[in-house]
């Protein structure tokens, strides 16, 4: 075990766009010794409009990769990088990385390689101006063959890797497969890496630094100026997450998950903010049931009714294997005794809907099927339902005396949310009313 307080610290694209933003984030670094691992994104919009530098090099990796002419493109990148070493006054270039990429874009070195190359470059500018070592991610996040990501093997070569180093900066969202082919995560994938590299440094806390101060308990496009979230667990956070809070990868939060270290989301324009702790197990607050609500629209309820349907061996077993055969995949399954309800996603319906509703009626011959569109889902969440009576009364009486039908309940068997569905004109009004009734 570590006695050492070691901080693995993430800053976004946003926290990173200019000369101005890495003053900003040398100086939160540079405040606390713990701060050691450093995980960069590429440097994102500047302002409302403007175009990520991880877009540019998909959009000019597309025109390479056809043979066109991406020179000039690649010609604003390269300015993008430029400008930030300029407003550092660092004496620095990275002329030959440029060339370097260049040359492997003329040899379609794939589209992930390019992309990835806006978290190196921001990471190695990052490590000049902080005096920090830099570790390249194609030496150390290790994918296999397929793309896969390999977090015992990263984990073994990354830990030993850190141990070399007293400071350094590790360039987020890509690493690379044993023969050396760069792999990106998905899209927002320098999460995922600030997560490995706490878990790998066994660090005491994973900083991910951003443009907002944590979680809101709401959307603020919904709720009118939401309380933020002081403290959410790790399942709660999955909850809120799957239903569209967006601050976090969802999937960085496995590897911290294992290792135990909470994730404290922070705010690099507004640093003074506590943000919000994303931790293993916790307390509910005093005073508060739930922890926040989340939602999105767009799903499918296919009502199925069959007087009897519990007594049916294999029904529910040949409902979804109709959806399977469909490629569909479901999301909720609320059922009473003679009914049972699937809830899809309403895209991935589309043009589908015919052979689906056949196909049950040849699989199971219901008495009635139908399919319920434009369906919003809203998402209750919160540690300390468990322990306090009476919060699905208090939420669905909020609900009725906002005028709001509810078309289907389901509560997950953890007692950490209560989901309730909604048509989609309501689902703003239902969102106000369950706030209010609970957050004062
Ligand atoms: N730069 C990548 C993206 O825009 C990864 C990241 O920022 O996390 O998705």
């Amino acid at each position: 075990m570590n006695n050492q307080v070691i901080k693995v610290v993430k800053f976004g694209g946003s926290s990173l766009a200019d000369a101005g933003q890495f003053q900003k984030v040398a100086d939160i670094i540079k405040r606390d010794e713990a701060r050691k691992f450093v995980v960069p994104s590429a440097p994102g919009k500047r302002f409302s409009g403007d175009t990520k530098v991880t877009d540019m090099l998909y959009g000019c990796y597309g025109i390479a990769e056809m043979g066109g002419e991406f020179l000039s493109m690649f010609e604003q990148i390269k300015e993008r990088y430029r400008e930030i070493i300029c407003g550092l006054s660092l004496d620095y270039s990275l002329e030959d990385e440029f060339d370097t990429i260049q040359t492997n874009f003329i040899e379609k070195a794939g589209r992930d390689y390019a992309a990835s190359r806006g978290e190196y470059l921001n990471g190695l500018i990052l490590a000049r101006y902080l005096g920090y070592d830099f570790i390249d991610p194609a030496k150390v996040i290790v994918f296999d063959e397929n793309g896969r990501f390999n977090p015992e093997k990263t984990n073994e070569i990354l830990s030993k890797e850190l141990k070399k180093h007293e400071t350094a900066v590790v360039p987020g969202f890509f690493g690379a497969t044993e023969s050396g082919r760069v792999v990106t995560f998905s899209r927002g994938g320098s999460d995922i890496t600030g997560s490995i590299v706490a878990r790998a440094a066994e660090a005491t806390i994973y900083e991910n630094w951003t443009d907002v101060s944590g979680f809101l308990m709401a959307d603020p496009r919904v709720v009118e100026n939401p309380k933020p979230i002081k403290t959410i667990t790790y399942r709660e956070l999955r909850e809120l997450s799957y239903m569209g809070a967006t601050v976090l990868h969802e999937d960085a939060i496995f590897p911290v998950r294992i290792a135990g270290i909470p994730i404290n989301i922070r705010n690099t324009n507004a640093p003074e903010d506590a943000g919000t702790m994303i931790v293993p197990f916790a307390e509910a607050e005093s005073g508060s049931i739930i922890t926040g609500i989340a939602g999105r629209k767009g799903f499918c309820v296919i009502a199925i009714e069959k007087e009897m349907m519990n007594a049916e061996l294999g029904f529910g077993r040949r409902v979804l294997q109709v959806l399977e055969d469909n490629g569909l995949s479901f999301e909720h399954l609320p059922s009473g005794v003679d009914t049972m309800c699937v809830v899809v996603n309403g895209k991935e319906l589309e043009g589908k809907k015919d052979q689906v509703v056949n196909g049950i009626c040849r699989a199971v011959e219901p008495e009635s099927i139908a399919i319920h569109e434009g369906v919003a889902l809203l998402a209750v969440v919160g540690r300390g339902m468990r322990n306090a009576k009476g919060t699905a009364a208090k939420i669905f009486r909020a609900i009725t005396d906002a005028s709001v039908n509810i078309r289907m309940i389901d509560q997950g068997s953890s007692e950490l949310n209560i989901i309730i569905g909604v048509q989609e004109e309501d689902f703003e009004k239902a969102q106000r009313a369950i706030y209010a009734a609970f957050v004062k």
